[in-house]
């Protein structure tokens, strides 16, 4: 089979991507990733890789508006689906694609969930952090799509931070697309104060390790313990600092009350999975609810890929630091105040969420937003 020249195959490989649903994508190197943190480094997935081809996909506005409202979080669960399971099914296309036409290797990159054995990270580095096999973030700075963000993540011109990001490594020199001129972030701090468990700080500055991609220096919010984002993000605590909304979790506890050294505390963070998994004083319904998210982690932490995680197991409750930080900074200021607003999840005694929250009027509402079965069809169900 006749092979094809290093231009075509990067025109070949974009349009393919953008076929599959992505809407940016742009070509990086291992020269622009040499002095990041060791996840930016390719050969430890791909001996001898030159190349990543990352891309991203947006969250829809309609469906962070009414994830933020609390009127259903079922688009979001939806579009994160697309973003992680999309992403992994184009990686492969594209790993065989790259390796049916040239002589070069492919390497798919897993788009979450995968992370480096312990032993590889040095002692020094606090708590129970861990490290993916490559980083899409910095693989798509060095790819050109943009610079990080105040909360670590990528932000785009284009759509913001709130996407998700796929990528392919290979040993082809494909020629690299231009390095974003511009950092997006504009420091507004939003992706901070709406997090809840005070993972990321509003004002210092993470200095840790530097990261350097393509000469220039990544600049982020200092990060807590990954436990504090595990426990947030996985939706077993989400309540903010005043106790006015939550996140879509019935657990009413705020995070930010501990401390940085209750965090790096082993035996703290035991008792407190202990508490969300086995405290026979936690009501019922609410124990069953958190056990029912350690099961759906428990099998993404076996797949090592969240990218082959059932329909049924992906349920975005946090994700705010993410979601929130559109392109447009004044809509992100609107997504804020409708989660200011929202009110707080609870569960019924079936196990059923609802909202309480207080209407324009100042009047208490309480409203059960749509569940899986009621919101999508049996077709878009089975097809997912
Ligand atoms: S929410 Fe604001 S501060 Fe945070 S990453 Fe986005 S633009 Fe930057
Ligand atoms: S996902 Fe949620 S808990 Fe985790 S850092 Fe972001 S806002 Fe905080």
């Amino acid at each position: 089979m006749e092979k094809m020249n290093l231009n075509n195959l990067k025109d070949k490989i974009k349009q393919i991507v953008l076929d599959e649903g992505a809407k940016l994508v742009g070509v990086g190197n291992q020269e622009r990733l040499k002095d990041a943190p060791p996840s930016g480094n390719m050969d430890y997935c791909l001996p001898g890789a030159q190349s990543c081809i990352i891309w991203a996909y947006p969250n829809p506005i309609e469906a962070l508006e009414n994830y933020f409202s609390k009127k259903e979080r079922m688009s979001i669960k939806k579009a994160q689906q697309i973003g992680y399971a999309g992403a992994w099914r184009t990686a492969l296309i594209i790993s065989e694609f790259i390796e049916k036409n040239s002589d070069h290797k492919a390497f798919p990159v897993i788009p979450n969930a995968k992370y480096r054995p312990r032993e590889d990270i040095p002692d020094y580095i606090k708590g129970d952090i861990r490290y993916p096999d490559f980083s899409l973030r910095y693989g798509a700075v060095a790819a050109g799509l943009g610079h990080l963000g105040w909360s670590g993540n990528l932000v785009t011109k284009e759509y913001g931070g709130s996407l998700y990001l796929g990528g392919v490594l290979t040993t082809a020199p494909l020629e690299s697309d231009p390095m974003a001129k511009e950092n997006h972030c504009n420091k507004c701090k939003i992706c901070s104060k709406v997090c809840t468990t005070g993972y990321f700080s509003e004002n210092e500055q993470e200095d840790m390790q530097p990261v350097i991609i393509g000469g220039f220096k990544e600049t982020y919010a200092k990060r807590g313990t990954f436990s504090q984002c595990g426990i947030g993000c996985a939706g077993w605590y989400g309540l903010s600092e005043d106790g006015t909304w939550s996140t879509w979790t019935p657990g009413h506890l705020c995070l930010k009350e501990f401390s940085e050294k209750d965090w790096s505390n082993h035996d703290f963070r035991r008792n407190l999975f202990n508490k969300i998994l086995a405290d026979n004083t936690i009501p019922e319904n609410i124990r069953k609810f958190n056990q029912v998210i350690a099961r759906s982690f428990g099998k993404v932490a076996a797949l090592e890929n969240v990218g082959l995680r059932p329909f049924t197991d992906t349920n975005p409750r946090c994700g705010n630091c993410n979601f929130i930080c559109i392109a447009d900074p004044k809509k992100r200021k609107e997504l804020y105040n409708m989660l200011i607003n929202s009110g707080k999840v609870y569960i019924d005694k079936e196990g059923r969420e609802f909202v309480k929250k207080d209407d324009k009027n100042g009047n208490e509402i309480t409203y059960y937003p749509p569940t899986e079965n009621e919101f999508f069809t049996k077709e878009e169900f089975s097809n997912r």
